[in-house]
């Protein structure tokens, strides 16, 4: 631990516009966001501008003074967390959508820019973004670029990755790579960018971008469906998504327990409580040339589901209030976790193929640990991402190896990840010291040596 020398705070305020450094208990007016320790560093810097950024960063690289990216401060696997000696640069004051270009479907946008602000912007335009997430009026764009955050609509649209056509980036040293393409195509050499997206701000800091658009969804139909395993929920998936009657928007599935917990806890057990006890709950959201063409074909599709004993019921919401519920229940998902604390987090992916022998063994395997283990269970069926809280409601820290052993038991065999959307962070860099491949992992610091090499740019997570 470091602490920052008053020659290297009095540089700092001369390069970023007055009141732009705030230094001492930063988090007395400062929301440390979803992770406490995020402003445990004692400096953070709010740059205006991508020159404000770079000499944040040139001063910072000649001092050797270690920072840390932060955008939203919505990450979940401690990515953005800091300690005293180290810098944060916020980066939500660089929040102008500087272009939006409707012809050929592309946004320029500041690294600070919310998601929820972008989607508002393209809608406009009967555009969106084609990415989607609970954490939209928080998560910033960088932080999505930099996570590669997934969501809702990744399985129609890709990740973050697939969303961004050029970025302008600031690395280590200070020196600015903008490359802001606004095309699908251009093979120009090495595409550095992906080295940067999902690189959790350890390589360089992401100043701008140029975001694809998408055609904005046409008015959707909401159902909750229940059905008997997870298999009966990929058929229904596949159902819908395959049916020329139209497209489908979200399929998000719930495992009962996670379901019917959130919902007590969130007092909209009515929500769920039309379902058998063990079924899994599927939210579905369905569009077709026009409203009551998408309710009459979501309609037939359910009822085919339910003739062919893939769904045991469905519910379709009558109105704004009904589906704002539901998805109340699927994303308030912190709310089980407060009445069974303690829990142990996950966010995997499983390929459809074998979602049903992995979500079975895997019960099995945290029941042989201890029957009283609770496993919540939800995610975003589409892409076959999991999230899951393993937990007992008591503290259980000589489990932690175990648990995590039965998670990943032959995750990588069926072609699996044990970090799906989320990032590594420092939740997950155990992991992926275990799991990584190690010629991947050699090749990797490589990279991290080349673009970083005095290590001062978000040290000690991913690797
Ligand atoms: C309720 C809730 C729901 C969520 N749902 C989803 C979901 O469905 N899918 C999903 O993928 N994630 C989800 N998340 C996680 C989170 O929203 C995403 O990881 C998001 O991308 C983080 O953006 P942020 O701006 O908050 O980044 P931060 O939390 O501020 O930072 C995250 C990481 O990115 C780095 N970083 C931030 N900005 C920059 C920058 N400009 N340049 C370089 N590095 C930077 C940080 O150093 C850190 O490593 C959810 C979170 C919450 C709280």
């Amino acid at each position: 631990m470091t602490t920052l020398t008053s020659e290297f705070l009095n540089a700092l305020a001369t390069v970023v516009d007055a009141g732009a450094v705030r230094a001492g208990n930063v988090t007395e007016t400062l929301d440390p966001g979803f992770d406490k320790a995020n402003l445990d560093a004692d400096v953070v810097v709010f740059p205006k501008s991508t020159e404000q950024v770079s000499a944040t960063v040139r001063l910072c690289s000649e001092h050797g003074v270690a920072l840390v990216p932060q955008g939203g401060r919505t990450g979940l696997a401690g990515g953005a967390r800091s300690q005293t000696g180290q810098v944060v640069i916020d980066m939500t004051r660089m929040n102008q959508m500087l272009d939006l270009d409707s012809q050929g479907g592309t946004a320029l946008v500041e690294a600070g820019v919310v998601l929820s602000a972008v989607q508002a912007a393209a809608g406009e335009h009967g555009l969106s973004t084609g990415i989607d997430l609970a954490a939209r009026d928080s998560a910033t764009i960088g932080g999505m670029i930099s996570t590669n955050a997934g969501g809702i609509e990744a399985f129609r649209y890709g990740t973050t990755r697939h969303r961004v056509l050029g970025m302008e980036v600031v690395l280590a040293d200070g020196t600015v790579l903008s490359d802001l393409k606004r095309v699908v195509k251009a093979n120009e050499g090495y595409d550095l960018k992906q080295l940067l997206i999902g690189a959790e701000g350890t390589l360089g800091v992401v100043t701008s971008a140029v975001l694809a658009l998408v055609p904005q969804d046409r008015d959707a139909v909401t159902a909750l469906v229940s059905c008997p395993r997870a298999d009966d929920a990929l058929r229904i998936f596949r159902r819908l998504h395959g049916s020329p009657r139209g497209t489908l928007l979200a399929c998000e599935i719930m495992w009962p327990t996670y379901a019917r917990m959130t919902a007590a806890a969130l007092k909209l057990d009515n929500v769920v409580n039309f379902a058998p006890d063990d079924d899994l709950f599927l939210l579905v959201e369905f569009a077709a040339s026009d409203a009551e063409a998408g309710q009459m074909a979501l309609e037939e599709l359910l009822a085919d589901a339910l003739e062919a004993e893939e769904a045991s019921d469905a519910v379709i919401a009558k109105s704004g209030e009904e589906r704002r519920r539901m998805w109340q229940v699927r994303e308030d998902s912190f709310e089980a976790d407060k009445s069974l604390p303690h829990g142990f987090w996950y966010d995997i992916s499983v390929p459809h193929a074998h979602m049903q022998t992995y979500t079975d063994g895997l019960f099995a395997r945290m029941a042989a640990i201890d029957p009283a283990m609770v496993v919540l269970m939800f995610g975003h069926l589409g892409d076959g991402n999991l999230h899951l809280t393993v937990t007992r409601g008591t503290p259980m820290p000589d489990l932690h190896d175990a648990v995590d052993h039965a998670m990943f038991d032959g995750l990588q065999a069926i072609g699996g990840s044990f970090s799906a959307e989320h990032g590594v962070g420092l939740e997950k860099r155990g992991h992926l010291a275990r799991l990584g491949q190690p010629e991947l992992l050699e090749a990797m610091r490589a990279v991290k040596q080349v673009l970083d090499p005095k290590g001062i740019m978000n040290p000690g997570k991913v690797l």
